[in-house]
C-alpha cells in the first residue's frame, strides 16, 4: 500500500495539490469537543452548517459511508502583490478571494485526479468523491491529523515550510491507504502576534475565534446588519480579512501560486472600486460583475453593504451621490440602512435630512433604526455644544 501511496502522491503533484497527506475515516473526538464547546459558546454565530451536527463534522465516516481513507490535499493560493492602498476610493479583498472560485478551481482537478488514482488501479470498483469547503467535516482536523500542518493560535492551519495561504480539499476513497500524520514537532511558541492585531479583537482566547467578531464572517457569511459598534473597525476590508495571517511569521516563507486561475489577474484582484460597486443596481448586473469568483458569496445586498462601509471608513467623499440615491431608491433595507450610516460618517448635514425622512416614510424597521442612530447622535452632539 506504501507504494501506491507513493504513486498517488506523485499523480497528486503531477495534477498541481503541492501538498497531500492520508487520514482515516475515524471519528476525530478531540476535535468534536473543542467544536461543541466552541458552538455552546456562541462563538459559531448563525452558521447553522457548524452547529447543526457537531458530532457529524467530526465524522467523516458518516459522510461518506463506504470510504477507508481521506486523501487530503493543499492547494497554495498566495500572490505576492504590492501594499494595499485605499486611495479613498478603493475597498479591500482578502487574498484568497483575488482570482476565480476556487470551489469550482479545485474540484474541477479533483475531478482529474480521481480519474488518474483510478487509472493507477486494477480494481474497477474504485470509488472517490471530492470535496472543497462546502461539506459539513472538519478539514483543518482531518488535514491536521493527516499531518498536513498545525493549528495555530489564529485558528488556522500552518505549515512550517508554507504558512497558512492554502485551501484545503478532500479527495475521499474506498481504499486502505497508511495515514502519513506523524507526531507534531512545531508550533506556536511563545509567538501570539496575530491576537493583539486582530482588528476587532476577535480572538477569546488562543485558538478559539468568536465568529460574530470576525471581519471574515461579518463581511462574508454574515447575513443581515453588521453591528453598529464594529463597522469603524472593519477599516478598508471590503471582503474578509488577512490580519491575522498576514503578521503571522511563518506566512515570510509565503512563494507564488501555480494555480494560474487563482491569481489577481483571472478574479476580480485585490482591490475594489466602491464607487463603481456601489453602482451596480440590480442582482443580475452584479452576478455579471462577478462571475465565478467568491465574491459572489455575499451577494448584491451583502457586498454592498460592505461596501457602504468600507467607503465610509476610507473616507470617500466620492461616494456621498451614489450613497444618497442607495437611501432613496434601493429595495434592499440592509443597503439603504447601511447607505445611512455611512453617509452620516461622510456628511452628517445631510445625513441627517435623509434619517428624517426614512423616519417618517421608510416602512423597515432596521433602517428607521439607522435613522434613529443619526438623528439622536446629531442631538447629543448640539447638545455637547451648547
Ligand atoms: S480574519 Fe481579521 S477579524 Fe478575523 S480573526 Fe483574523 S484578524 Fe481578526
Ligand atoms: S502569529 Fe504567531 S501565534 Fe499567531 S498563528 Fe502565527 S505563529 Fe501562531
Amino acid at each position: 500500500m506504501s507504494d501506491l501511496l507513493s504513486r498517488i502522491k506523485a499523480v497528486s503533484r503531477e495534477v498541481g495539490f503541492e501538498v497531500i497527506g492520508v487520514t482515516s475515516v475515524e471519528p476525530m473526538l478531540r476535535d468534536l469537543a473543542a467544536l461543541s464547546g466552541w458552538c455552546s459558546s456562541g462563538y459559531a454565530a448563525d452558521m447553522s452548517y457548524m452547529t447543526r451536527q457537531p458530532e457529524l463534522n467530526a465524522s467523516p465516516g458518516r459522510l461518506v459511508h463506504w470510504a477507508r481513507s481521506i486523501i487530503t490535499l493543499g492547494v497554495n493560493y498566495y500572490t505576492a502583490a504590492p501594499e494595499f492602498r485605499h486611495e479613498n476610493r478603493y475597498g479591500r479583498v482578502a487574498r484568497y478571494a483575488w482570482g476565480l472560485d476556487y470551489h469550482d478551481v479545485v474540484k474541477a482537478k479533483l475531478g482529474e485526479l480521481s480519474d488518474r488514482i483510478r487509472s493507477l488501479m486494477d480494481d474497477a470498483g474504485f470509488q472517490a468523491r471530492g470535496f472543497v469547503d462546502a461539506v459539513p467535516l472538519l478539514e483543518r482536523a482531518a488535514a491536521e491529523r493527516a499531518g498536513l500542518g498545525f493549528f495555530g493560535k489564529n485558528t488556522n492551519l500552518l505549515r512550517p515550510s508554507q504558512g497558512s495561504w492554502f485551501f484545503l480539499a478532500e479527495l475521499f476513497v474506498n481504499i486502505d491507504l497508511p495515514a502519513t500524520g506523524e507526531p507534531r514537532q512545531v508550533s506556536c511558541g511563545t509567538c501570539s502576534r496575530c491576537m493583539p492585531a486582530c482588528p476587532t479583537n476577535a480572538f477569546a482566547g488562543p485558538y478559539l475565534l468568536d465568529s460574530r467578531l470576525c471581519i471574515s464572517y461579518l463581511t462574508i457569511e454574515n447575513k443581515g446588519p453588521i453591528p453598529r459598534e464594529l463597522r469603524e473597525a472593519i477599516g478598508e476590508w471590503l471582503f474578509g480579512c488577512d490580519v491575522c495571517q498576514e503578521v503571522c511569521p511563518f506566512n515570510r516563507f509565503a512563494e507564488d501560486t501555480n494555480w494560474r486561475h487563482l491569481r489577481a489577474e483571472h478574479g476580480k484582484g485585490q482591490r475594489i472600486d466602491l464607487i463603481e460597486l456601489l453602482g451596480i443596481s440590480t442582482d443580475a448586473r452584479f452576478r455579471e460583475w462577478c462571475k465565478g469568483t467568491p465574491l459572489t458569496r455575499p451577494k448584491r445586498r451583502g457586498l454592498l453593504r460592505n461596501a457602504a462601509v468600507a467607503a465610509a471608513n476610507i473616507g470617500c467623499e466620492a461616494a456621498v451621490p451614489v450613497l444618497s440615491m442607495l437611501i432613496v431608491d434601493d429595495p434592499e433595507p440592509l443597503i439603504r440602512g447601511h447607505a445611512l450610516w455611512a453617509l452620516a460618517r461622510l456628511e452628517l448635514k445631510r445625513a441627517s435630512k435623509f434619517a428624517d425622512a426614512a423616519l417618517r416614510n421608510d416602512n423597515d424597521s432596521f433602517v428607521r433604526e439607522e435613522a434613529e442612530a443619526i438623528l439622536s447622535g446629531c442631538f447629543a452632539r448640539q447638545e455637547s455644544k451648547k
